[in-house]
């Protein structure tokens, strides 16, 4: 079931439009704007992940 990310309105699985019908929001900004927040949160994760990774490596963080 599609929802209007704006006043969480139920969308018609069979409406394809960029418009909430119901208040008019820009689904298509909307669901971009989801994406890009998806999409750094895996970064960071990834980020993090590497980080640890590489902190558990002896020669890493040594002074030289
Ligand atoms: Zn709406």
């Amino acid at each position: 079931m599609r929802k209007c990310p704006k006043c969480a309105g139920r969308l018609s699985p069979l409406f394809f439009g960029t418009e909430c019908k119901l208040c008019g929001a820009d689904l298509m900004y909307y669901r971009f704007d989801e994406r890009m927040e998806q999409d750094a949160q895996r970064a960071a994760a990834q980020d993090e992940k590497v980080r640890r990774i590489l902190s558990k490596l002896p020669f890493y963080g040594k002074k030289h």
